[in-house]
């Protein structure tokens, strides 16, 4: 039989797993586990939205049998199933490459970091085995087929009989080594401690036969053992249970299992809301930003289930462009199944959802700043911009939402303080928000149009950052206080204009002289009360500032 080749990516990957000193090898079982749970998802999918066909509750589940003699472990689902070409084109390549596309060769060579933070899928069979086999048989499909590899050299694929459709993945474990111990992946109580470990929240019940024993009839101290079938995970997802029995370390584990990040979540929302509309949801935010974040592949969105089952992995409309980052999933007992996604952007009950999740990330945002404030500044150092061009980007409702979620990096602070923070320490005689734009916060210190302002004792936010400008043009005022650049031609602060303008009118050849050499260059030149140390600084007149129209110049047309 013809040997098929690995795509490139999927054999680096491959190599990898077959040669890794993993630890965690164990993870294995909860990739295989998830791929069958995802698997029996779209057959009840398919089963609720389609009326030729049904989704007989009990005859779907995953099996888990091992059979110590033979070496092999054998992972059994009633799920959808593959065809010859799912066969070819999904275990052939490797389905969500992301991972391995952003790291470099050093990180992959460690091994760990890629495979302990998040999982590899399929090809995490090979950590322990020696070969891999799956047969399946496609909803549908009259015909069943064997895939089979022994690793980095190929594949092989045939016709096979199989009388259910579903799919059964056997793994010929691995012989220990000195080095390596793999018969524990054939012992009963490993394997139902891994199925707990991982996959405790799967829906679907994960069978296995486990050994019993039980006292011989008629007798007291003689027992017999017999094989009983049992279910081993609790099958209540993480969201539908009660947030005090759950811990810290079991949103991590949810958070990888279901890849948001390579990272752990800096914050962890649980939310259940029963009434006018009914939903559980779990939001996270990252620590780090995704790498792929302020790229255009990029694509928000949060996992949609309606009452547990999987509609939509990535529902944009979940989620405003300024909440981007939060990761998660929503399920409602209130949607339809059927919904397509047209039909979603109209929902009025997830349109609800949306109001109700926003409203949360806000306050939960809120409250951390008041009780973590090293987490916020954390959070805000990733993601503080993302959240300053959610203010740029609208006239509306945005700038109630964000305002107060926004910092700044203070003149008297020297750290990042909030408007609110700003707003509450200005002195009576101050009337505006005073900022000053640069590269950096060094080099905003240095210029002369900051003197007057601090000498008054005023407080000056710095903007560093491109968009900060922008953004605040458009929030136009903080609690009525208007936000004044430094170096605008008006500061708003109470100097005796009028002795500079008499001072420029006894002078007005000398500055005359002066606005003819630069002509073109400058409107006017003229005495200012406003430096103290500096001989010299520009300002501006009209709307847009200096470092506006840097910005401005730089766009493209
Ligand atoms: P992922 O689950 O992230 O898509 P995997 O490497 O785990 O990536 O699986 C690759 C693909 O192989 C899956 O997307 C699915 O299409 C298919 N697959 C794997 N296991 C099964 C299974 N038990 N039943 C049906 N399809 C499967
Ligand atoms: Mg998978």
């Amino acid at each position: 039989m013809e040997k098929k080749q690995f795509q490139a990516e999927s054999k680096r990957l491959l190599d990898l797993m077959i040669n890794s000193i993993y630890t965690h090898r164990e993870v294995f079982l909860r990739e295989l586990i998830s791929n069958a749970s995802d698997a029996i998802d779209k057959i009840y999918y398919k089963a609720l939205t389609d009326d030729s066909l049904r989704f007989d509750q009990d005859s779907y589940y995953i099996k888990v049998e091992a059979d110590k003699e033979n070496r092999t472990l054998k992972i059994i689902d009633t799920g959808i199933g593959m065809t010859r070409e799912d066969l070819e084109n999904n275990l052939g390549v490797i389905a969500k490459s992301g991972s391995l596309a952003f790291k470099n060769e050093n990180e992959l060579k460690d091994g760990y970091d890629i495979i302990g933070q998040f999982g590899v899928g399929f090809y995490a069979a090979f950590m322990v085995a020696d070969i891999v086999t799956v047969i399946s048989k496609a909803l549908g499909s009259a015909e069943a087929y064997k895939w089979e590899s022994e690793g980095a050299d190929g594949y092989t694929i045939e016709p096979w009989k199989k009388d259910a459709v579903g799919t059964e993945i056997i793994l010929k474990i691995k012989e220990n080594t000195e080095e390596d111990q793999f018969d524990e992946f054939l012992e009963e109580y490993r394997l139902k401690e891994i199925i707990k470990k991982y996959s405790d929240f799967i829906r679907y019940p994960i069978k296995m036969d486990v050994t019993v024993r039980k006292p011989k009839e008629d007798s007291e101290n003689e027992y017999v053992d017999f094989k009983e079938e049992q279910i081993i995970n609790s099958m209540v997802p993480i969201w539908k249970k009660n947030k005090n029995d759950l811990t810290d370390e079991d949103y991590e584990k949810f958070y990888h299992e279901k890849r948001y990040g390579f990272d752990k979540p800096l914050k962890t929302i649980h939310t259940s809301v029963d009434g006018a509309i009914r939903y559980n949801a779990i939001l996270f935010i990252p620590e780090n930003i995704p790498f792929d974040y302020y790229s255009k592949e990029y694509e928000k969105g949060l996992e949609l289930y309606s009452n547990g089952v999987l509609i939509m992995n990535k529902c944009a409309d979940l989620l405003p462009d300024y909440f981007s980052f939060v990761k998660g999933m929503v399920d409602s007992e209130d949607l339809s199944l059927n919904i397509s996604r047209e039909m979603l952007q109209h929902d009025r009950q997830l349109k609800r959802i949306e109001k109700n999740i926003n409203k949360k990330i806000k306050s939960e945002l809120l409250t951390l700043l008041k009780n973590d404030r090293e987490k916020y500044e954390k959070f805000f150092n990733s993601f503080g911009r993302q959240l300053k061009y959610g203010v740029y980007s609208d006239f509306g409702t945005h700038k109630e939402v964000l305002q107060d979620l926004l910092m700044f990096y203070s003149s008297k602070e020297k750290k990042l303080v909030t408007l609110d923070e700003y707003v509450s320490r200005m002195p009576e005689d101050q009337k505006y928000i005073y900022y000053a734009s640069g590269d950096s916060n060094e080099r905003i210190e240095k210029l002369p149009q900051t003197e007057l302002v601090s000498d008054k004792g005023y407080e000056i936010l710095y903007f560093t950052d491109e968009i900060d400008e922008f953004a605040i043009r458009m929030l136009m005022t903080y609690k009525e206080k208007e936000f004044k650049s430094v170096s605008s031609g008006d500061l708003g602060i109470e100097e005796d204009q009028t002795a500079a303008n008499e001072e420029t009118s006894e002078n007005k050849d000398l500055f005359a002289k002066m606005k003819d050499i630069l002509a073109g260059k400058v409107k006017d030149v003229r005495i200012s009360k406003r430096l103290k140390t500096h001989p010299v600084c520009l300002s501006t007149d009209g709307e847009i500032s200096i470092e506006m129209e840097k910005v401005l110049n730089a766009m493209p047309d």
